[in-house]
């Protein structure tokens, strides 16, 4: 039985949520204490509850303590069973997240899954669609995953509502990949992406992007929600290179200027593009667990993150892998797993 101090480093939803996957593709049993103990609310919310649920039915596995605030849980998964599933937050809460918790597991099996996940698609500190469907599954697919997805309703905080689909083909094993060179910018563009809220938000937020970024005004769009469930505002970036194309998001808040959500994001772009490196900081974190799953792989990017570094040991305590960090710069770091 693998044991995880949910506290360590980041000490937030990814150690749990890694966890579940690596239980599942290596079939090992894990128990975790002090869940999410860094943050102000511990434990498991409506989200780390809903991909432990989903880990548990995809992996047919013995569960204990999943309920809800639980800050220890004992899983044993038995066997992957692809299929067709639908997965509800029933918050806010993100629904990228949950996929990406179950998502190796369902690589590994001879047959294709069909699923159906519902909550959040653009919160703030978790992977937008935009990001799943541009950024960090592209990279998968250049590993050899064949996976595609859709978004039938974005859904934002607090009222949740979104949904997309997603559907993946067996994958029998994920090729190695070298990501050391993003290669000529091709294209830089952003939508703002707004729902029941006025389209002078978009307008004051593109307006800053052309500014500070230099961005030329006919690649920047304002898109409103067809449909739409609740209130909510995403600014989202493109900055799209011969071998990557990388998402930005930034979220648009109660109390909080349109000018402020876009200079913040303004500022995270200039960073990743003055790096010249291909993979930005949330990319980063998510890539250590395929890559390992993949037998080895590197790439380039920023300072890593208390999420790069901890999922990194997480991943130690399951598989046999050696990373090595490397600074090059004072800019840039090297990201070598084995
Ligand atoms: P909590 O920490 O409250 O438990 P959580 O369960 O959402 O929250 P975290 O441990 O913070 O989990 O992990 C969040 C994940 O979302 C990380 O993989 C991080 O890289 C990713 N992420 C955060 N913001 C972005 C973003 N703007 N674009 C892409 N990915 C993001």
């Amino acid at each position: 039985m693998v044991v995880i101090d949910g506290a360590f480093g980041e000490g937030g939803g990814q150690i749990l949520r890694t966890s579940l996957a690596l239980s599942l593709v290596t079939c090992k049993p894990f128990q975790i204490e002090r869940i999410r103990a860094n943050r102000k609310k511990p434990g498991l919310g409506k989200q780390h509850l809903t991909a432990v649920n989903a880990a548990a039915q995809v992996g047919s596995a013995h569960v204990q303590g999943n309920s809800l605030g639980s800050m220890e849980l004992t899983f044993a998964p038995q066997q992957i069973i692809p299929g067709r599933y639908h997965f509800v937050v029933g918050t806010a809460g993100s629904s990228t997240l949950v996929l990406q918790t179950i998502l190796p597991a369902l690589l590994t099996v001879p047959t294709r899954s069909e699923l159906i996940l519902e909550g959040g698609t653009h919160n703030p500190l978790a992977p937008s669609f935009d990001f799943l469907e541009k950024t960090f599954l592209p990279i998968l697919c250049r590993m050899g995953v064949n996976i595609t997805v859709s978004l039938e309703r974005p859904g934002f905080y607090p009222a949740g509502g979104g949904k997309f689909s997603a559907l993946i083909e067996p994958t029998n094993q994920l090729s190695r990949l070298d990501l050391f060179e993003r290669g000529i910018i091709k294209k830089c563009s952003a939508t703002a992406l707004l729902s029941k809220l006025p389209q002078h938000i978009g307008e004051r937020e593109l307006n800053i992007l052309e500014r500070e970024l230099g961005w030329p005004a006919r690649n920047l769009t304002i898109e409103e929600v067809q449909n739409p469930y609740g209130p909510g505002n995403a600014l989202i970036a493109k900055v799209e290179c011969e071998h990557i194309t990388t998402v930005f998001t930034g979220f648009g808040e109660r109390g909080v200027r349109a000018e402020t959500v876009a200079h913040k994001l303004a500022e995270e772009i200039r960073e990743y593009l003055d790096a010249d490196v291909p993979v930005d900081r949330h990319l980063a974190d998510q890539l250590i667990l395929p890559m390992a799953l993949a037998g080895g792989g590197g790439f380039r990017t920023i300072a890593p993150t208390t999420h790069t570094l901890t999922n990194i040991e997480v991943l130690k305590q399951f598989l046999a892998i050696d990373v090595s960090l490397a600074q090059l710069n004072p800019a840039v770091w090297e990201v070598t797993i084995k």
